[in-house]
């Protein structure tokens, strides 16, 4: 009966951390996890990289396509992630809506930047297949690595990152910014 709760209780923590259209973890997992991870860099002088994503221009597929072909489109994308992403130690992301994210433990700058950089290509270069259509759809990544000099904070550090992604963003889409 207690191993029986116990085995309960373990799957509704692993549901509460899981996003359920694509399996990536959710928000709240990240939430608990990135502290932990960022002092752990910290304490391990290990480097730590981020890397943020933002689907381009989601709004227009979801207004031509519909809603439930963006609902396919996000899946197909998390799959995708799953495909580039796939060491053990990296932790795959949604943040909220068309925002995702990994974190890398034990990763430098430039390793990160290659897989990331190599993932904004396959995007680009695959079209996504999805019941009804088969569309082109890129990203804007922002990419950094923890750096005590340079982030006071777990936030300060997830800011950096993000502006970065912003600034691919205004800078015309499809590109890949480093903090
Ligand atoms: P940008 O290139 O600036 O990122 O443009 P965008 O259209 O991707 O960004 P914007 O923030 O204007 O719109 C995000 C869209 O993502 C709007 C919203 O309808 C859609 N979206 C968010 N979550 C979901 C979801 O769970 N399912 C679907 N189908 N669409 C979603
Ligand atoms: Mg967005
Ligand atoms: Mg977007």
């Amino acid at each position: 009966m207690e191993l029986q709760l116990l085995d309960q209780q373990e799957r509704l923590d692993q549901l509460s951390r899981t996003d359920s259209l694509t399996q990536l973890g959710n928000r709240y997992q990240f939430n608990s996890l990135f502290p932990v991870m960022v002092a752990n860099a910290q304490r391990q002088s290990q480097p730590l990289s981020l890397v943020l994503l933002d689907i381009d221009f989601f709004k227009r597929i979801n207004d031509e396509y519909g809603h439930a072909c963006g609902d396919s489109c996000l899946s197909v994308f998390a799959e995708r992630m799953r495909q580039n992403f796939r060491r053990d130690s990296d932790t795959l992301l949604r943040l909220g809506g068309e925002e995702f994210g990994i974190l890398m433990p034990n990763t430098p700058l430039e390793q990160a930047r290659v897989l990331a950089e190599q993932f904004r290509q396959a995007l680009e270069r695959e079209d996504f297949d999805v019941p009804g259509a088969t569309l082109p759809l890129t990203a804007s990544l922002g990419v950094g690595c923890y750096d005590t000099q340079r982030d006071n904070s777990a936030e300060g550090f997830f800011k950096r990152v993000d502006d970065a992604l912003y600034q691919a963003k205004a800078a015309g889409r499809n590109r890949l910014n480093l903090a």
